[in-house]
Formats: C-alpha cells, sequence, structure tokens
C-alpha cells in the first residue's frame, strides 16, 4: 500500500478512515456517508482541515489543549526525552527524574494536603484507581463494607467499565454491562433544566442534601466516597448554584465520607484558579487530573491524593498500576506544560483578562432569541437553546436536534463548538486574546443567527 498522507484528496482519506478506523462515539455508517471532517495541523487556537479551511477551536480539543497548539518547548522536551529514557516502569521499586520531578511540582500545585500522586494513562484510567483506592483505603481502615461510591446522574467521568459506572450517562450504561455494583447515582445541580419554580439557592442545597438522604438510606457505613466535578463539563457545563458544594463539603465532612473532585476538565486553569476545587471553595480527599496536565500533548492522567489517604494506603501494597503510570516521555511534557502555565502567567490571563473579557461577550447572548440562559466561570460556558426565552421550555423536537443544527452552523462557519442536547458548550484555550474572543463570539453568534431562521 501506498503512504498515507495529508497530501492525498480528502475524499480517498475519508474513504479510508471509514473503512478501517473505528472512532468513539461514532458510527462508521455515519462516517461513510458523511466523511470524518480531517485535521492536518494547528497552531494557538486555529485548527486547519484538509480542505484547508481554518477553523478557531473553541473546544481546545476535548477540553484538554489549555496552552493552545503547536507550543515547540514540548516537542523539544519530548524529543529530548526519547532519546535519554523512552520508557521505564515505576513497578519494582523503580523510578525515573520525571516521574519524580512531576509528582513534586504536583504536589506544590494542589490545594490543602494533596502531596502524593498516583499515575495514570488517561482520566478514565484515573478514576479507575480511585475506585479501588477509595475501597481499599476503607477496607486497611478496618470498614470493607464501606464500598458504595456516590457520583451523579448525567456525570461524566470516562469511558472504561468502572469509569463509565461512575458516570451518570445512561445511554452508557446500556452498552457493555454497566455499572459496577456498589455506585449509586443521585441528582446533578442543574437548576436551568429541572429546578421548576424554585429558586436556584434552594434548588442547590435540595439538590446537594440528596447526598445525605443517599448516605441515610444507604447506610452510613456503606458509603465510601462522593465524585463529582466541580463543574460538570461533558453534561453541559452546569454550573451549580452557589449554595450546592459548600453544602456537600458539610455532608462528607459530617459523615466522614471521601471526597473526590474530579478536576479532569477544571484543572489547570480552566476556571480561573489552578484547580476547580479552589474556584468552587471544597477541600478534597483526591482528585482527579488528565488532559490539561499536559495540555493534550502526551496521553496522561493521575490521582492526585492527600497525606492521610497516602498513609493508610501505604499500610499495604496496592496491588494496582498501568504499564504507562507516569511515563517519563508524557510525565516530562506535563512538566514542560506546567512550566509555560506557570511561568506565562496563563491562569492571571484567564482570570484578568480572557476570562472577564469572554463572560461579558458570553453572556450578552442571552439576549438572542433562541438563548435561554448563558453563562461561564473562567473559559468554561454554556448557553441553553430555548423556544421561549422566559419560560426555560424545551423544543418540541427530540433533545439534541436543535443542539445538532447549531453545531452544524458552527462547522459552517469555521467553529468548533459542541452541543450536548440543546445546550452549546465551549472551553477554548487558556491563551486564547480578546480578538479571538471576538471572532469567536461573533462566528457563534452568526451560527446562532442562522439556526434561527432555520427553525422558523
Ligand atoms: N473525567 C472527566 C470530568 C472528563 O471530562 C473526562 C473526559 O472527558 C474523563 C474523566 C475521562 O478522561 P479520558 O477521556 O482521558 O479517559
Amino acid at each position: 500500500m501506498s503512504a498515507i498522507t495529508n497530501h492525498m484528496p480528502t475524499a480517498e482519506l475519508q474513504a479510508l478512515d471509514a473503512a478501517h478506523h473505528m472512532h468513539p462515539f461514532t458510527t462508521n455508517k455515519e462516517l461513510a456517508e458523511k466523511g470524518a471532517r480531517i485535521i492536518t495541523r494547528a497552531q494557538g487556537v486555529t485548527l486547519t482541515d484538509s480542505e484547508g479551511n481554518q477553523i478557531l477551536d473553541a473546544m481546545a480539543g476535548l477540553w484538554c489543549v489549555n496552552i493552545g497548539y503547536g507550543r515547540p518547548e514540548l516537542a523539544e522536551v519530548a524529543s529530548r526525552q526519547m532519546r535519554e529514557l523512552p520508557f521505564y516502569n515505576t513497578f519494582f521499586q523503580t523510578t525515573h527524574v520525571p516521574a519524580i520531578a512531576l509528582s513534586s511540582k504536583l504536589a506544590e500545585l494542589a490545594p490543602g494536603d494533596l502531596n502524593h500522586v498516583f499515575f495514570a494513562g488517561s482520566g478514565s484510567e484515573a478514576n479507575d484507581t480511585n475506585i479501588r483506592m477509595v475501597r481499599t483505603y476503607w477496607a486497611l481502615k478496618g470498614k470493607p463494607s464501606k464500598s458504595i461510591i456516590i457520583s451523579r446522574k448525567n456525570a461524566y467521568h470516562g469511558s472504561s467499565v468502572g469509569s463509565g459506572s461512575l458516570g451518570g450517562m445512561t445511554y452508557m450504561h446500556e452498552q457493555g454491562g454497566l455499572p459496577i455494583p456498589d455506585v449509586h447515582h443521585i441528582n446533578q445541580p442543574h437548576w436551568w433544566a429541572e429546578g421548576g419554580e424554585m429558586s436556584p439557592e434552594d434548588f442547590g442545597l435540595a439538590r446537594a442534601q440528596e447526598l445525605e438522604q443517599a448516605i441515610l438510606d444507604l447506610g452510613e457505613d456503606r458509603v465510601a466516597a462522593f465524585i463529582a466535578e466541580p463543574i460538570q463539563g461533558a453534561g453541559g457545563v452546569i454550573i451549580p448554584p452557589a449554595t450546592y458544594w459548600p453544602e456537600i463539603q458539610r455532608i462528607c465532612d459530617k459523615y466522614e465520607i471521601l471526597l473526590i473532585a474530579d478536576e479532569v476538565i477544571c484543572g489547570f486553569g480552566r476556571t480561573g484558579n489552578w484547580f476547580g476545587s479552589i474556584t468552587v471553595g471544597i477541600r478534597p480527599d483526591i482528585m482527579t487530573i488528565a488532559k490539561g496536565l499536559s495540555s493534550g500533548y502526551q496521553p496522561i492522567g493521575g490521582s492526585i491524593v492527600s497525606d492521610e489517604v497516602a498513609a493508610v494506603m501505604d499500610s499495604a501494597e496496592f496491588n494496582h498500576g498501568y504499564t504507562y503510570s507516569g511515563h517519563p516521555v508524557a510525565a516530562a511534557v506535563a512538566l514542560e506544560n506546567l512550566r509555560i502555565i506557570e511561568e506565562e502567567n496563563v491562569i492571571g490571563h484567564v482570570r484578568d483578562v480572557a476570562g472577564p473579557y469572554m463572560k461579558k461577550k458570553w453572556e450578552a447572548l442571552a439576549d438572542h432569541p433562541l438563548v435561554g440562559e448563558a453563562r461561564i466561570v473562567g473559559l468554561m460556558g454554556s448557553i441553553a437553546l430555548t423556544p421561549h426565552k422566559d419560560s426555560r421550555a424545551k423544543f418540541a423536537s427530540e433533545a439534541g436536534t436543535v443542539g445538532f443544527i447549531c453545531r452544524e452552523r458552527c462547522f459552517a462557519n469555521n467553529l468548533v463548538m459542541r452541543h450536548v442536547g440543546d445546550r452549546m458548550i465551549i472551553s477554548p484555550p487558556l491563551v486564547i486574546s480578546t480578538e479571538e474572543i471576538d471572532t469567536l463570539v461573533e462566528r457563534a453568534t452568526k451560527a446562532l443567527d442562522e439556526c434561527y431562521a432555520e427553525l422558523k
């Protein structure tokens, strides 16, 4: 077979892709009909596809390219590390400098006494680690019956059997025998969709108190941990009412339930702080990290664990680990990514420049006739599409139909914005400039106008 390169005609590449490449969350039948969009290169916040289109990536890949595309420093570090030590494992009393340096740096950056890192290759793997870790923790403390992990409906924590079970996506549970036993889901703090006549504050409190009720129903001696994202990402960028997280923290403290903050999206500056836990004011016992840890330049994830959890875990060998736990190339690249975030004050840019600028423009989209609410924290935002702005009504069409049309209009206007049902979401690279924000909002407005016209 001749070499397959960027220079081949798009249609030929698409046909080969549909014939041989099975994509996540996609049918190949659909790909064979429509063809996948082929991304050939990227720089800053801009993607180039095989047709030469320049597309503004308002999703930072999959919520991960925090420092933007095309940073040569990361390529150089990867190349250097590959030549020096391309792989060694961290099992059996061995280690290497990239894993030592990255875990030390993460201990410095993470809040409170989160000082210990168990590495994984992805967010899903890290959440699988968490399932085994919290159950082992309680068993080692003499309470093996504490094995239930409480999560939330419409949460996303990954796609492996364990992490997919923690997630609350019913369409995922329908395939492959999920969820595993001893995972319990409570309702999400999604006021816009589910708040009815309650005020957001009362609703936030009521949804948090479902955790307390679940603990009482299941039995305090049965519950190991509660896992949640500070702000739900893949569920539709759902920003909880301000009353929600303080109440969750109170309940976790009262019943001695380990709190796992899934920081896979919220971590590394997305919300204007190093971690979403800081933004919402919680003190997790474990944080799940991935994505922005390496800005997606290398696959790497992990669990950052408190002194207390680490001390208990240390009383026995943890029979768990991945070949690529702390992979030296991924760790070296992640460390360089963190250096860039720190030295270039990327988080200050989100907090003081891009975040406030975007907030003003984004929230103004709420004036559009198709938009019910437009909210954003840092650089993580959503808009709810609705047929009647003032009533929080849903469309008569199947959920997601209008969101899909809007997403297609975004694509046609060279903007990558995702839809979750009938919510549109953004999570651009954190280095986005104010001029690029202008372009993003202009294109989003045009897509909304076109979508609105199409619905009439
Ligand atoms: N947790 C959250 C909050 C996520 O958004 C994701 C992925 O989108 C994951 C975990 C899973 O991470 P990965 O896809 O790296 O396995």
